[in-house]
């Protein structure tokens, strides 16, 4: 396609110096094939064709002030005057620590790490260490990375191959894994209390945690039923089980205080990276004291030579600043909003049936008559060949959108770029086959 020529031509060389042209798996996906991409500017991103998207993916979530903010950018590059890693503490590793315990309610201590991955991997030796347990409890169609032992029981080629809700039947997601890795993890179906429930019932002296996305962002950005998260909050209590909320998309983003406050459930350990340093390489591991003290103690060990580096901790200060000042959750619920309603409104004038569902700062949205898609199980109702042929209209058309429907917003994007945006969306239903 000659509109996305040069970088098919670099891509092509790519394929023979890194694995699959790429450096993640995800980017393998993107359409047509891979880009290469010159800048990032506010809600604008270039690639080397020349073509200007206005950029709903923002890095696959983190850029919540947008591309190159000039506030993070001054931070980043005055704290890197002085250093860049000191192998040590300094001050303002200190001062945004403190502010992440100010904001977050379970952040009675907390770590830095560089991904969210491994600071799941750290969480869930947290909860095996402080219980004693085994075993941990997840959910299908919930991302945690990619690392060995969550590296199952999220996705399946279709919904037979699941097995029973009572007792799925967790598939790989990559080969390589560990033999008895399964049996690090119960899986369930999402979203169903019950479930959990019988589970615990019979095996609660095996579950160490029960570790979840508190909205199901990476499979159609799925809010929990009313009462669902409160509900589990209460059997991790009752059974002595480490409640994980991982909030690396939902963190910084659905609020402040991300989705432990939007849902006014504490967990006992929780996990932010993406927007808590808007696109520069900082996680953060916080929870209550009683689990956390075994890092104090150094009987659950916790390392990393390039932790609290200090261009991550000043990009974070500096997010973290302006997204208090600024109240940019308010702007990033009513852009949402706007967003969700029009492209509504643009399915409903086309004659498709679109489900738009999430909470406003991301959403998802995808073809099928279903009123509302509750667990992992029900996705498998989209019709995702229509779904792809609209994602590529829009990238066609200069409006870049996640694969699987997933929409960000920033605090760069304007109330005009949305209008525009549902706009397009409109030529491109129309032109899309019922
Ligand atoms: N947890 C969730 C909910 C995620 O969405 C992701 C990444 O998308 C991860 C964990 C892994 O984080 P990272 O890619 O920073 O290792």
């Amino acid at each position: 396609m000659e509109r996305y020529a040069r970088s098919r031509e670099l891509y092509e060389r790519a394929c023979k110096v890194l694995a699959g042209g790429v450096s993640s798996e995800f980017r393998k996906f993107s359409y047509p094939h891979p880009l290469f991409y010159t800048h990032g500017t506010g809600s604008h991103v270039f690639d080397v064709d020349g073509n200007a998207y206005l950029d709903f993916t923002l890095s696959q979530g983190p850029l919540i002030l947008g591309h190159s903010p000039p506030a993070v950018l001054a931070a980043v590059a005055a704290a890197s005057e002085r250093g860049q890693l000191f192998g040590g503490q300094h001050l303002a590793e200190l001062d945004l620590a403190e502010t992440i315990q100010r904001l977050i309610p379970c952040a009675e201590l907390l770590r830095f790490c560089l991904d969210g991955s491994e600071a799941v991997h750290t969480a869930l030796r947290l909860a095996r260490a402080h219980t004693g347990r085994p075993r941990f409890l997840r959910f299908e169609g919930h991302y945690h990375g990619w690392l060995d032992n969550v590296a199952f029981g999220l996705t399946a080629a279709d919904e037979a191959a699941l097995g029973p809700r009572t007792q799925p039947t967790p598939q790989p997601w990559t080969a390589g894994l560990p033999e008895r890795v399964f049996e690090e993890a119960f899986v369930l179906p999402w979203n169903d209390l019950a479930l959990v429930e019988q589970l615990l019932a019979a095996h609660h002296q095996q579950v160490a945690a029960i570790i979840l996305e508190p909205i199901m962002c990476n499979s159609s950005c799925i809010e929990p039923r009313p009462g669902y998260l409160a509900g589990l909050r209460q059997l991790c209590d009752q059974y002595g089980i480490v409640l994980i909320f991982d909030e690396v998309i939902t963190g910084f983003r659905v609020a402040l205080g991300g989705a432990q406050t939007h849902y006014d459930v504490t967990p006992d350990l929780t996990i932010f990276a993406k927007a808590v340093a808007n696109g520069y390489p900082l996680s953060v591991l916080a929870g209550k004291r009683s689990v956390m003290q075994l890092l104090e103690r150094g009987t659950v060990i916790h390392a990393g030579t390039m932790n609290s580096g200090v261009p991550g901790v000043a990009a974070a200060q500096a997010t973290l600043a302006i997204l208090e000042r600024d109240h940019v959750h308010d702007r990033l619920h009513a852009l949402g909003q706007r967003l969700m309603a029009g492209l509504r409104a643009a399915a409903r004038a086309s004659g498709h049936q679109l489900l738009v569902q999430g909470p406003g700062p991301m959403f998802h949205a995808g073809f099928t008559a279903a009123s509302a898609v509750s667990d992992y199980r029900d996705t498998f109702a989209y019709n995702r060949a229509s779904n792809t042929t609209f994602l590529q209209g829009l990238h066609d058309r200069g409006i870049r959108v996640i694969g699987r429907g997933l929409w960000y917003l920033s605090a760069a994007h304007t109330a005009e770029e949305i209008d525009f945006a549902v706009d397009i969306a409109h030529d491109v239903l129309r032109e899309l086959p019922i």
